[in-house]
């Protein structure tokens, strides 16, 4: 088994970056970000049309993007404000899929304006995007597929069974699709899916993929059109918790390289395999750094930190594990059980429950592991909680501040109290 990723930082270390930029902040890590990335370059380079994604939600920063832009990444947007970073950080035309869901029209006029890859949640938006662009479709389509009853997936998925999940097109509705935009002058076409989240089961990513490549087959035979891409979506996980195995990408890459060799080239089609992922990209090189402000001792003995969920969301939404290392006490007995909570008036502001971890004290430093991805960003402001600072961890070991913390002013910046009466 693989070793659980250690926090790179000393004690010392940390508490020199927390004197400039007070906890909590969140702190990213360059090295391991750009690593695995052209890891996952090299492990699908077979494809010579492999592109990554990145889904701009699960770590939305300028400078995160940029660092994944240099590896060749483009990016996944839902949003108008995540097309327009994008945009900003120099990604632009077909570097940008653009898989949204009950899309506004200004979402699908910017997509237009910047030549992303639209992908459709829904057949109805094919008329919906025609009538916003003012009748002109774009030359490039691509369908979100869900294939409902099709397939099942686990409990652990986020996302839940594709039978009820909103998201994509039955597989009637795909053909459909596909025969209405050629008939409306569209010439090229793809094919999306994203039907797992946090799946660390290799097979079961490949279900995925092969199911994608078969169906790329049918729709040449029944519809005569040669798909140009199939995005496999999102979804690959992350061992969040020490007992488990991180998805190895050279194993999952050379099962779907299997079934790409048996299922397209056989049939000699050729097809450019795109990803979205996020979480795998940047979860597990991001820590929340947060210190301990009180110890509580009543019924059970709680830590109580200077960070809350609105910091890091993750384990009230959904009763995620993160794995937390006391800085400076790695070599001690995991000997003391505690609830380790944050100061929101919600008794689910618990980053962990019934935790084993080493004696804490008051003052202690603690990192919250693979907060990366999903993190910071579902952050919010509930209990009038300042959104933290974001820091990135050079390659050449400089610590730059990617984000400020938010102050009392600008919690208050879209209030007017100057008209209260
Ligand atoms: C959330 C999302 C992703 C990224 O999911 P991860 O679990 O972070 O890999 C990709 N594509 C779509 C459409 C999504 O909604």
């Amino acid at each position: 088994m693989m070793e659980f990723p250690k926090y790179p930082l000393t004690l010392v270390e940390t508490k020199k970056i927390a004197e400039t930029y007070p906890t909590p902040f969140h702190i990213y890590f360059e090295d391991g970000i750009v690593k695995n990335a052209k890891r996952l370059k090299e492990a699908f380079s077979w494809n010579s049309g492999f592109k990554e994604f990145f889904a701009v939600k699960a770590c939305p920063n300028p400078h995160i993007l940029s660092l994944l832009k240099k590896q060749g990444f483009g990016t996944d947007c839902s949003s108008l404000p995540e097309l327009v970073m994008s945009e900003r950080v120099g990604i632009k035309g077909e570097e940008i899929m653009f898989s949204s869901n009950d899309t506004p029209k200004e979402e699908f006029e910017k997509a237009s304006e910047l030549g992303a890859i639209i992908n459709l949640d829904d057949i109805s938006h094919i008329e919906f995007l025609e009538t916003t662009l003012g009748g002109k479709m774009p030359e490039l389509i691509s369908f979100r597929y869900n294939p409902g009853p099709m397939r099942q997936t686990g409990e652990e998925n986020v996302i839940g069974n594709p039978e009820d999940a909103k998201y994509g097109f039955t597989k009637e509705q795909l053909f459909e699709g596909y025969k209405m935009c050629k008939e409306k002058g569209v010439k090229r076409f793809g094919i999306h899916t994203m039907i797992v989240s946090n799946e660390l089961t290799i097979d079961n990513l490949v279900l995925t993929a092969e199911m994608l490549f078969e169906l790329a087959i049918e729709i040449k035979e029944k519809l005569g059109i040669e798909l140009e891409f199939v995005n496999v979506g999102g979804g690959v996980g992350v061992a969040y918790k020490p007992d488990q195995t991180p998805v190895n990408l050279e194993e999952l890459s050379s099962k779907i390289k299997e079934k790409y060799d048996s299922i397209i080239v056989t049939n000699k089609m050729e097809l450019n395999l795109y990803m979205e992922n996020g979480r795998f990209i940047t979860g597990p090189y991001g820590f929340l750094i947060s210190k301990v402000r009180h110890m509580k001792h009543t019924y059970k003995d709680y830590v109580g930190l200077d960070g809350s969920m609105a910091n890091l969301m993750r384990p009230a939404l959904y009763g995620a594990y993160h794995h937390e290392t006391v800085i400076g006490k790695e070599e001690l007995p995991l000997d003391h059980k505690y609830d380790v909570t944050g100061s929101l008036c919600e008794n689910n502001d618990k980053f962990a429950v019934d935790r084993m971890l080493p004696e804490i004290v008051i003052g202690d430093y603690l990192a919250i592991h693979d907060a990366g991805a999903h993190g910071y960003a579902m952050g919010f402001n509930y209990n009038g909680k300042l959104r933290s600072s974001e820091l990135l961890y050079t390659s050449d070991g400089t610590v730059k501040q990617i984000r400020r913390a938010e102050n009392i002013e600008d919690y208050f910046s879209t209030l007017d109290f100057g008209t209260v009466e």
